[in-house]
């Protein structure tokens, strides 16, 4: 079976649209989570979505865009954006981001957008945390999303001792996967924050044990104006050019 695994789309169709052109035929779309906030067009990435034959779970954008979760907790401009979000979801949006798991169970696969630990809100970006979470799941990988890092985490219990490892991940990196139990985070479509500003996912191979992390260009102009016409936060339109 071949998965695409999308993260963090934020609303950003036209990247989502050259990630669906790069992935091409596929048997399933897994997200975690974030398909909403920050970007401009949210109802028609979820109907992007709900074209694929797809599993998805909840992002704290998903869940502050239909009042599930407190905004309290979002820098100013993630608010005005989820606000914003509010305002323009359909019923059957709202009903579909309302309904998101925090966490799905797909074979070999965990799925949850900040970690398995904690779903909604943590981050995971060091060897630290990741080692904590590995005992939040049983599953021998975990997929994540949330922090835009495309990066791998890996464990292994040697010498009668927990280790480690993290590796920012570079595009067209392609793993085997082994034994050895990982967490995942395929990087963001919508809002990459590791410099590179293409548009960022993973390819999953479950006959071969493959998955392939790849970038795609796309028309960040586009986005922008749509952003800046809606009257978006600047700076979440002007830090798409850079990818941070
Ligand atoms: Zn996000």
């Amino acid at each position: 079976m071949r998965v695409a695994i999308v993260s963090d789309i934020h609303s950003n169709l036209v990247a989502f649209e050259a990630v669906a052109q790069d992935f091409g035929q596929v048997d399933e779309v897994w997200c975690i989570g974030d398909i909403v906030g920050y970007g401009p067009e949210p109802n028609e990435c979820i109907d992007l979505l709900k074209g694929f034959k797809h599993y998805a779970v909840a992002g704290n954008h998903d869940w502050g865009a239909v009042g599930k979760i407190s905004l309290d907790d979002f820098n100013l401009d993630a608010r005005l954006a989820c606000e914003w979000t509010a305002t323009q979801l359909t019923e059957a949006s709202r009903r579909y981001l309302a309904e998101l798991p925090t966490r799905l169970e797909m074979g070999d696969f965990t799925l949850a957008h900040g970690s398995p630990r904690d779903p909604i809100w943590e981050y995971l970006l060091s060897p630290l945390d990741a080692q904590a979470s590995f005992h939040a799941f049983t599953a021998k990988y975990c997929l994540i999303g949330h922090s835009h890092f495309p990066l791998i985490f890996s464990y292994l219990w040697k010498d009668g001792k927990e280790h480690c490892q993290g590796f920012a991940i570079d595009p067209d990196f392609a793993i085997k996967l082994t034994e050895t139990r990982l967490i995942i985070n395929s990087g963001s479509v919508g809002q990459p924050r590791d410099g590179n500003p293409e548009a960022a996912y993973a390819l999953l191979d479950t006959e071969r044990n493959t998955l392939v992390f790849r970038r795609v260009p796309y028309d960040i102009r586009r986005t922008q104006e749509r952003m800046s016409h809606l009257g978006l936060p600047e700076y979440l339109a002007a830090r798409l050019s850079i990818g941070r």
